[in-house]
């Protein structure tokens, strides 16, 4: 079953420890296409300025991505900029440059419109509620950031009582629940409307609530950690690439969706941008699946 997915496509400088990687292919909606591709057919719906390298299209193109959706504006790409401190799990956002993004409105192609899954990508809750005017998808998932739960939180709750899964960071549940505490505050979030709620705790991995159950998953431990940069958005890909494919929203598929999440999002890591998702084959997911089995077994 076929994925939509409506963010960001950007050109993005990041320093991590390991090095500088200056205007590479970035983006959320890059993040989880590339992941999700691996999974199910994708509808990309986004925007990029005159400046956007072909061969990043090409890319896309080559992996088989959907991009009557993605428009090509008069302008500047979206731009992001990037430091991370020697602990990773910490990072400075130093430069956004919204560029063709500022006067962005998704229209989605006839295909896209027609995909039974939806990916809102972290763009302002407004846009996203511009994209669920255009389509009845039997499953949406959603992603945000603080900023949007600062400035635009009437917005975000309105989208939020018509998705059915968010995916979303520890520290962000505090800020729009007000809760200290993850497991009522993922219940409060639930409470707004999305039925599933994916709390991401970074290094220590990620929680996934349904109805009245939990499930905890570590992230994949990796020794090497390159560039964490859209490991969430991966996340995301895997997550909903996994239940797209098994065409399925039962608590078992769920739960195996979670360490597709994860281990997709460790791939990610291991190099700057996107590169590490475009080499991914299906045995490789495989085989660190596995590996992510005998790691919890006890
Ligand atoms: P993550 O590491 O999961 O937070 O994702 C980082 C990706 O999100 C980068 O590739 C950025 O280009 C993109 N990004 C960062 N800030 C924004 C924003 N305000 N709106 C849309 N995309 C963004």
């Amino acid at each position: 079953m076929s994925i939509t997915v409506v963010g960001s496509v950007a050109l993005d400088t990041v320093e991590t420890p390991a090095g500088k990687n200056e205007e590479g292919l970035g983006g959320a909606a890059t993040y989880f296409s590339l992941a999700a591709v691996h999974y199910a057919p994708i509808h990309l719906v986004g925007v990029v300025g005159e400046d956007f390298p072909q061969a990043h299209v090409d890319l896309f193109r080559n992996r088989g991505i959907h991009l009557e959706g993605l428009e090509r504006a008069p302008g500047r790409t979206f731009r992001w900029t990037g430091r991370y401190h020697a602990d990773v799990n910490e990072r400075d956002t130093l430069e956004t440059q919204l560029n063709v993004f500022e006067d962005f409105h998704p229209r989605l192609p006839e295909a896209a419109r027609k995909s039974p899954y939806l990916f809102l990508g972290n763009i302002h809750p407004a846009l996203q509620l511009e994209v669920l005017e255009q389509v009845k998808p039997k499953f949406t998932a959603l992603d945000t950031m603080n900023l949007w739960i600062d400035i635009a939180q009437a917005d975000l709750r309105q989208v939020l009582a018509r998705t059915d899964a968010i995916i979303i960071n520890d520290a962000e549940v505090k800020l729009l629940t007000g809760r200290a505490n993850v497991i009522r505050g993922a219940r409060d979030v639930a409470a707004l409307g999305p039925r599933i709620v994916v709390v991401k705790k970074g290094e220590h991995g990620c929680l996934l609530f349904v109805d009245d159950t939990v499930f905890s998953a570590p992230a994949f431990p990796l020794e090497t950690v390159v560039d964490p940069t859209g490991a969430g958005d991966t996340f995301a890909g895997g997550f909903m690439g996994y239940i797209a494919q098994q065409n399925s929203l039962d608590l078992a598929t769920l739960r195996r969706a979670v360490i597709h999440g994860s281990v997709v999002a460790s791939f990610a890591c291991e190099d700057f941008g996107p590169g590490p998702l475009v080499t991914l084959t299906p045995e490789r997911i495989a085989g660190r699946y596995d590996k992510f089995k005998a790691l919890v077994d006890f």
